[in-house]
């Protein structure tokens, strides 16, 4: 790639000694270099965002509101382009559920942030007393994003944290950081310098935010295992945390569904950007009645999907964006095949250099199965029997994890009820995964603290203040 790439510390886009390689994985090679920033750039970085809060945070609701939407239009200026590069790095199709819709539906999260507002909240005005309650904006926030949805999930980070009235330090995910460092340097023509700081780098460098004593908050989107990392690293200093982390949702299909109606919500439920999507349905509940004929109906719709770069017009699927993910997609598959599992398709990798894996419907999988009891974040889906509705609410259930669930059915009454016995942060009837930035999202048990999106999202990004006057 020609044009090159820059971290943005105090307004200003700054180069580093050090540097690493950005896959492209429908070519299998590397593309493109991102700065390594140093631990001295992380201070640097945290220091401009220090000395923007004061001026940032005392600037107006409306001021604030403005500059969120100042930062849409830049979004929507730049729109194509972002999303090709999204396409280069992370793999996605640039249609369907692709690039360019991830870019669409970041500028919509960005518009739909603007006209969020935590009023002043009267909790006694009378002559006895006056008491009011006031969300102040924490300080310093970091953000540290995934490989995923790299441009979507930095505009659910930092648009809340600007709006509120901190300042970010932005990390991307090493694997896939361009987007999000091009986007932090067209922003910069609508916030003051030092509001927004854009650091690519490696892995420590999340660590050492998450340790900063500069860094009040933590954003977090990532795996389980990194946000109890994040989570240990920022009791030095209380940090306030939000983590949206890993989950491993179940879909539960009753006997009255109606699968044929609603095909295309389950498949892309459970395929949307390869199944590398936090809230995709990954383990498919069916019950034995219909049991074969969704799984038949599952494979009929794959017969015309096709995976391929996602450059090309006709791609509805890219490449899995990296090759450790790679690995383990194909070893949960294995070793479920090898376990007594029937791969209905898909199954094996096509070829190279690409990382490129089929869409593989796995059948007969059952609990103790790694790609059933485990996050597989790839185009495989385990398929599950279940005979008694009671048994299978609790083996949804029997999960670490609780970030979202879905149940299939035409009665919807009765589905809602049983939606409410899931133990999860959303649960869809006859859809699966459909966020939406009016609706508060995150996750309970071990898939993360807090939410996003909303005003609850919104109060996140403040502490409250209790005047007693
Ligand atoms: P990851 O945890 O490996 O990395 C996430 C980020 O953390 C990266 O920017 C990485 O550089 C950084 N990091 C690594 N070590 C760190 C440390 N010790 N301290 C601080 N930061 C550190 O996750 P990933 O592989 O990029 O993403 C996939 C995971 O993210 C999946 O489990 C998926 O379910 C989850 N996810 C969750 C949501 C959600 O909203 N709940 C959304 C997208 C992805």
């Amino acid at each position: 790639m020609e044009r090159s790439f820059a971290l943005t510390i105090d307004g200003q886009q700054v180069s580093a000694a050090d540097s690493f390689d950005v896959l492209d994985p429908a070519l299998g090679t590397a593309f493109a270099a991102a700065p390594a920033a140093s631990r001295q750039q992380l201070d640097d970085a945290v220091a401009a965002a220090r000395r923007a809060f004061p001026g940032w945070a005392a600037r107006t609701q409306q001021e604030r509101q403005a500059a969120v939407n100042a930062m849409a239009d830049i979004i929507e200026a730049h729109a194509g382009d972002l999303a090709a590069l999204v396409t280069r790095e992370q793999g996605k199709p640039l249609g369907g559920l692709g690039s360019n819709w991830e870019i669409g539906a970041a500028i919509a999260w960005a518009r739909h942030t603007a006209t969020l507002a935590l009023p002043v909240e009267v909790i006694q005005a009378d002559e006895t007393a006056n008491v009011t309650l006031h969300h102040r904006p924490i300080g310093v926030v970091g953000s540290i994003t995934p490989w995923n949805f790299p441009i979507m999930i930095a505009i659910w980070h930092m648009m809340p944290a600007i709006l509120a009235g901190n300042t970010v330090v932005l990390k991307p995910s090493p694997k896939t950081p361009l987007a999000t460092l091009w986007l932090g340097e067209l922003l910069q023509k609508a916030l003051p310098p030092g509001v927004l700081n854009v650091l690519s780098a490696r892995d420590e460098i999340g660590q050492a935010m998450a340790e900063h004593e500069g860094i009040d908050k933590i954003i977090f989107t990532g795996s389980t295992a990194t946000g109890r990392k994040v989570m240990a690293s920022g009791a030095r200093n209380l940090k306030r945390l939000t983590l949206e982390l890993g989950g491993n949702d179940a879909g539960i299909v009753l006997p009255d569904a109606d699968v044929d109606a609603n095909i295309d919500k389950l498949f892309w439920g459970i395929f949307i950007n390869n199944g590398q999507t936090c809230a995709a349905l990954k383990r498919l509940y069916v019950h034995d009645s219909i049991y074969e004929d969704v799984c038949q109906k599952l494979v009929r719709y794959a017969a015309n999907i096709v995976t391929g770069n996602g450059l090309e017009a006709t791609s509805h699927l890219g490449p899995i964006q990296n090759p450790m993910q790679f690995e383990r997609v194909k070893g949960l598959v294995d070793r479920a095949r090898q376990e007594g599992a029937r791969v209905l398709c898909g199954g094996e990798p096509m070829a190279g250099p690409g990382l490129f894996y089929p869409v593989t419907i796995v059948a007969d999988a059952t609990e103790g199965m790694a790609l059933v009891d485990e996050e597989q974040f790839g185009p495989a889906i385990p398929v599950i029997r279940y005979h008694d509705v009671e048994d299978v609410i609790t083996r949804a259930n029997a999960s670490e994890n609780g970030l979202g669930g879905s149940i299939w059915s035409r009665d919807v009454d009765a589905a809602r009820r049983l939606a409410a016995r899931l133990e999860c942060g959303s649960v869809w009837v006859n859809n699966h995964g459909a966020i939406r930035p009016d609706a508060p999202f995150g996750g309970v048990k071990q898939s993360g603290i807090g939410v996003e999106f909303a005003a609850l999202g919104l109060a996140e990004c403040t502490t409250v203040q209790v005047i007693h006057a």
